[in-house]
């Protein structure tokens, strides 16, 4: 037989499939007349998709619509717990990985530590994170999983091509991964993955042109703008922790001088504050340190500034002054209606968050100044692995039907922003 004849109709049945999930997941709930309404597909063809939606539990029947004649047609509802997805982001030296429902309701989250951080030793704690949260659910599981990781994202190819701060260069964190786990795996830059999150599932969802700011060890900004992720030609765009702040300032592993993310890192607000307790007498900070300045960490750096004590504010004053550069830049370059602050640093201290705001508002130009909010991210540390999770629900429709089909050859997902 010729394998055209055989493989159309197959095509289309999975294309009318998809289109169904689609219909059914956004509408929530809709009864075969309306579902063949909204495909354009004839009824016989939507009574076939219909029963294969309740018997894959994608869809329940829940009570009757209205009629204008005759019997009233059933309602399908969409069952969002269906099937589950996993994310799973990596933030200096742990993973947070969730389990997230078809609505990217976060059922389940485990930390996992990484000693040490080499990729091979990520990828382990990553496959034994993975076992630890699947137990007991893992045939809900689409057969695919999501990660936001550091450094410049090679999204076609999943290639790490540089973490500066962690010290990855070239990293193929894809194979990796499935390699060790068998599991079909789809990699982007973790402030990319968290604004996905924050357009997504926000609380400011529906937002168009929004920025996500990650600020740990490293700092980079996921960018989307007019609805659709800003990748940029080879999937490095926004990687605003690499602008020059300071001329002669510190080196950056990246090879510049004065990079935003060694001045406002973890460690360079702890170094900062050191600084100046040296020259400080009394204080929250000070006393917390005792005679070892060298322990103070950023969190009690943030800790000591909610509590008023001047070495901590004039540490988070200087940071935010550097924040404040930085972020005047997107603003005046992307016009955003949203500003998330992310990552260890962004999400911790709103002393931090309202200093950046002062910053900004010195800085940016007052027009599209008066179109901006800045906030701290809406889903918290759990923004990054929802976000990761984002890149296999894009793909649900497709990865749900596979898990019921003989397994094909699987199409490596690009980072879309709609599904
Ligand atoms: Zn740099």
């Amino acid at each position: 037989m010729n394998r055209r004849t055989t493989a159309k109709p197959k095509l289309l049945k999975n294309l009318n499939r998809r289109l169904a999930f689609d219909i059914l997941q956004s509408a929530h709930s809709i009864s075969r007349p309306e579902l063949a309404e909204r495909t354009g597909l004839s009824r016989a063809t939507i009574s076939l998709l219909a029963d294969e939606l309740l018997e894959t539990g994608l869809a329940v029947e829940s009570g009757l619509a209205d009629s204008s004649g005759g019997r009233p047609p059933v309602i399908l509802r969409f069952d969002p717990d269906a099937a589950y997805a996993v994310g799973a982001c990596m933030h200096e030296y742990d993973w947070n990985i969730v389990v997230v429902n078809l609505d990217a309701r976060v059922l389940r989250r485990h930390r996992i530590h990484i000693q040490p951080g080499t990729p091979t030793a990520s990828v382990a704690a990553l496959s034994d994170g993975l076992q630890t949260i699947s137990e007991g659910i893992s045939e809900k599981i689409l057969p695919a999983i999501g990660l936001g990781t550091p450094g410049l994202v090679d999204i076609r190819n999943g290639v790490i091509k540089l973490a500066a701060d962690i010290g990855w260069v070239d990293v193929p964190f894809r194979r990796l991964v499935e390699d060790a786990t068998g599991i079909e795996t789809y990699i982007a830059n973790r402030s990319k993955v968290g604004a996905l999150a924050e357009y997504w599932y926000g609380t400011r969802k529906g937002v168009k042109d929004l920025i996500y700011v990650s600020i740990g060890t490293g700092v980079a900004a996921g960018i989307i703008h007019q609805g659709s992720l800003l990748v940029g030609a080879n999937s490095s765009a926004g990687e605003v922790g690499h602008l020059t702040i300071v001329p002669d300032g510190p080196l950056c592993p990246c090879g510049n001088r004065g990079c935003l993310q060694q001045l406002v890192s973890e460690e360079a607000i702890a170094n900062l504050a050191r600084q100046r307790l040296r020259k400080t007498q009394g204080g929250i900070l000070k006393s917390k340190s005792g005679h070892h300045p060298e322990l103070i960490t950023a969190r009690d750096v943030f800790y000591a500034a909610e509590r008023g004590d001047a070495a901590a504010l004039e540490t988070l004053d200087e940071i935010a002054t550097y924040l404040g550069i930085a972020l005047a830049g997107l603003i005046n370059l992307f016009n955003p209606e949203v500003i998330f602050l992310g990552g260890p640093v962004g999400e911790a201290s709103a002393v931090l968050e309202e200093k950046i705001r002062e910053k900004v508002q010195q800085r940016a130009m007052s027009f599209p100044l008066s179109a901006v909010q800045i906030q701290r991210s809406s889903l918290g540390t759990d923004a990054g692995a929802i976000g990761a999770s984002v890149l296999v629900l894009q793909k649900a429709n497709e990865l749900f039907f596979r898990r019921t089909t003989p397994a094909r050859p699987a199409a490596k997902a690009d980072v879309r922003c709609r599904r």
